[in-house]
């Protein structure tokens, strides 16, 4: 294998970038040319391609975002965009291809990999739901932004009675709720892997109250609903008076952390050397500090992801 290709497609993650600085970096390291994408897999049928140099990837790993940008193209599911991508892939030269984003950019990755064209995929998403790894890239720098905010609003809160509802992205998975709502001290946090009663969670508000709280967070995953029909729920207990604060997109933006950037440099050199080895269909990962590549197929339709409500429990019991 010469030449090699990478995107980044679905949701942008802060990391992306770095990602793909490894992937470019240690490309050339092996000898490889490496070629960038523009637009996800629309870039990729359209031939919006470069060849990237080590200067193409200076002062990116800083970055948040994606430098190649990213793009919806439902039209890649077909058979048709699938055979113009290839047509784009040969008249580059291009022979493997490595692919960051979601599960559905992973379908993406899978059906090149089927059609000749040996592809990988790199879990990058703040939601951090993706089967196959315990960390995406971008859910680090996610739950650290919403810390911030959180410590924030603290600050506010404490200043008056009241209770605070902070609704946080993560899609259908709660991970960014719990690991922001464990470290920002959080006084409830309701996710869509756990039920929840509207009752109780008055009662663990009055309660804290009579024990002398000041003021209560509470850490809502966008999965559940919204934090607006969550404060007229709670309203139609009790006048608490609610605050809500929906963070929003502020939650997919911003300077990668340290461990997003070791994350993302790990997972695009090692899709480097997969290619290298004449390896497809694969999807990187972290599962308990191990650097794994699975079959996308098997991760996608035999695993799901779930997420640490170890910290669900612990947060019952330290947030009295
Ligand atoms: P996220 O969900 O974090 O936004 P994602 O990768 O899951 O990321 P999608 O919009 O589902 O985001 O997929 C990204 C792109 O991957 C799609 O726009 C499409 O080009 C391609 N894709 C999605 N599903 C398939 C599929 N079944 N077969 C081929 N390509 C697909």
């Amino acid at each position: 294998m010469k030449r090699i290709g990478v995107l980044t497609s679905g949701g942008d993650a802060p990391g992306m970038n770095a990602a793909v600085r490894a992937v470019v970096r240690k490309g050339l390291y092996e000898g490889l040319e490496v070629y960038g994408i523009n637009y996800g897999f629309a870039g990729l049928v359209a031939g919006d391609i470069r060849k990237l140099t080590r200067r193409d990837v200076s002062d990116k790993i800083s970055r948040g975002g994606t430098f190649l940008y990213s793009a919806r193209y439902p039209e890649f599911r077909t058979e048709e965009g699938q055979m113009k991508a290839i047509e784009q892939l040969d008249r580059f030269g291009i022979e493997g291809l490595v692919v960051l984003g979601g599960d559905g950019s992973y379908r993406g990755a899978y059906a090149l990999t089927k059609r000749g064209y040996p592809t990988i995929g790199l879990p990058g998403t703040i939601d951090n739901d993706i089967p196959g790894t315990d960390f995406c890239i971008g859910f680090d720098t996610a739950i650290n932004t919403v810390l911030d905010s959180l410590d924030k609003i603290r600050d506010t809160a404490t200043s008056h009675v009241r209770t605070f509802i902070v609704e946080v992205m993560g899609r259908n998975a709660g991970d960014i709720a719990l690991w922001a709502g464990v470290a920002g001290g959080a006084e409830q946090i309701i996710v869509p892997e756990k039920d929840f009663s509207i009752v109780e969670v008055a009662d663990t508000i009055r309660e804290g109250r009579q024990k002398g709280k000041k003021h209560s967070i509470i850490v809502l995953a966008e999965g559940v609903m919204k934090g607006n029909d969550f404060a007229a729920e709670l309203a139609e207990i009790e006048n608490f008076h609610v605050r809500v604060t929906e963070l929003g997109h502020v939650q997919r933006g911003g300077s990668p952390t340290a461990r997003d950037r070791v994350l993302a440099s790990t997972f695009g050199a090692k899709a480097v050397e997969l290619l290298k080895e004449g390896k497809g269909g694969l999807c990187v990962g972290i599962v308990n500090n191990q650097i794994v590549a699975n079959d996308i197929i098997d991760t996608l339709e035999n695993h799901t992801h779930t997420p640490d409500l170890s910290l669900f429990e612990l947060n019952k019991q330290i947030s009295d």
